[in-house]
């Protein structure tokens, strides 16, 4: 069953500009570098298919600079993109970013109404069964998006696919209340849950991050995987739990990371790999993706994973 998996994802595609002056919030003039291939679905799907895994990407560009330039990236790195759509009538998704010296950033989009929500999802080419959807659940507080997310989530769960999510809960894209309902809603259908240290406080305000762990143990959740950026990682599995030491490396843009650990990740346990060991290597290559700026830029394949591993070490799993 496992050869056969297809990681799809639906979601935005986007190019990103990231700002090399801190504090500025996006605010003042300074010096931005980019189009940075981006989107959090489309970091996660790229780092899948890098891992090998066979790979579907539903979502839009324009028929412009921006969009050739992330879409050629994509096919470069192995993604499926027929799901994609190339739009005369838009221009293709931007996002902003800039950092504080206290490791907050600020994000500007522009994806609503342009190509980044507004596609169709036609999934006839995906054996449903065998698919494992990828939600990251940012996406959700786009209204078109979550209608589209939501109705291809309903399709693969009633074939008997798999749900992975990570929370993603930025809360610039995520302001009303039907966004954070269909955060939950995901939530509960997940085979395999990703949230972040934030996400977790973003889900559960107030509670002690052992309840909110325990609270999400008593979902559908087979592998429950706690991202702690520069602290590391924690895989819980059953009654089975590892925290995982963080790799030291000079954090330069730590934007995407977490797309990068959960599609590395997820392809390997797709591809039957253990979750401890998936685990090991996707810490490593969520390391390794802090080091380079541009939010994709970080993505790795799996022999720069492993020489990275040979060179920094890394707990093996017994
Ligand atoms: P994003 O939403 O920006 O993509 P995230 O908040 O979902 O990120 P993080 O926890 O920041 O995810 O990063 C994912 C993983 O990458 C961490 O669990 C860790 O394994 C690795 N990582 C992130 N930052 C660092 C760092 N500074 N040093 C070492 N490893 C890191
Ligand atoms: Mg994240």
């Amino acid at each position: 069953m496992t050869e056969a998996t297809t990681i799809a994802t639906a979601g935005e595609i986007l190019v990103e500009f990231v700002s090399h002056k801190k504090n500025c919030g996006l605010s003042e003039i300074s010096p931005y570098s980019g189009p940075y291939p981006s989107g959090a679905p489309a970091i996660f799907l790229d780092q899948a298919a890098r891992m090998g895994a066979h790979t579907e990407l539903f979502g839009g560009v324009g028929n412009d600079g921006f969009g050739r330039s992330v879409l050629a990236r994509l096919k470069r790195d192995g993604v499926g993109t027929k799901g994609v759509t190339v739009s005369d009538q838009g221009s293709t998704g931007v996002a902003f970013v800039t950092y504080y010296d206290n490791g907050q950033r600020d994000f500007i989009f522009h994806l609503a109404n342009t190509p980044a929500d507004s596609f169709a999802v036609e999934p006839h080419h995906l054996d449903l069964a065998h698919t494992w959807l990828h939600v990251s659940a940012a996406s959700l507080g786009n209204a078109r998006l979550r209608d589209a997310i939501m109705g291809l989530a309903a399709r693969v769960e009633t074939a008997g696919g798999k749900i992975t999510c990570d929370p993603n809960a930025r809360p610039e894209l995520m302001r009303d209340a039907s966004a954070s309902r269909a955060l939950a809603d995901v939530v509960a259908r997940s085979h395999i849950l990703m949230p972040s240290t934030n996400d977790l406080e973003f889900m559960f305000p107030g509670i002690p991050e052992e309840e909110s762990l325990e609270r999400l143990s008593h979902t559908k959740v087979e592998t429950l995987v706690l991202k702690r950026g520069a602290a590391g990682a924690t895989i819980i599995q059953g009654t089975e739990r590892r925290d995982l030491e963080p790799h030291p490396v000079d954090e330069l843009d730590p934007t995407g990371a977490g797309d990068c650990f959960c599609g590395t990740f997820v392809a390997l346990v797709a591809a039957g790999m253990d979750a401890f060991e998936a685990g090991r290597l996707a810490n490593a290559a969520g390391a390794i993706a802090v080091t380079r700026r541009g939010p994709m830029e970080g993505n790795s394949d799996p022999d720069e994973i492993a020489a990275f591993l040979e060179q920094h070490g890394g707990q093996r799993t017994p």
